[in-house]
């Protein structure tokens, strides 16, 4: 399998945190829940990944899109559907994802690292 990772524009994650907040509402991501809904690893102060350069797979967004949806989306269209997520989740909504959007897109960054 090749990855087109080389090709990805960068996601334009504007660092709100709130996909940590929410990892109760993928099955795929429920194992990082502390018990609150947030993600044990998420740091509240910085609103960063605590273990960024080694979060799971399932945090990263462009991995999941040459993992799962490459045949399905173009970089564009994937983009396009995960930030309604983060529409979703900045206007409040605890709803699942919309159909065709990655579980929850995750791309928090630690300070001073770059979204990848
Ligand atoms: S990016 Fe880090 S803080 Fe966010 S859900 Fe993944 S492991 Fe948790």
């Amino acid at each position: 399998m090749s990855y087109p990772n080389a090709r990805l524009s960068v996601f334009p994650c504007n660092q709100c945190g709130l996909c940590c907040q929410h990892v109760y509402l993928a099955e795929e991501t429920s194992f990082l829940d502390r018990g609150d809904g947030t993600c044990r690893h998420y740091d509240t102060a910085s609103r960063g990944c605590s273990i960024y350069a080694k979060r799971p797979d399932i945090c990263r967004v462009d991995r999941q899109y040459e993992l799962n949806y490459a045949q399905q989306y173009t970089w564009e269209d994937f983009v396009t559907l995960n930030l309604k997520t983060c529409e979703l989740l900045q206007k409040g909504s605890s709803s699942k994802p919309p159909p065709g959007s990655s579980p929850l897109i995750f791309c928090s960054k630690s300070p001073g690292e770059d979204t990848a």
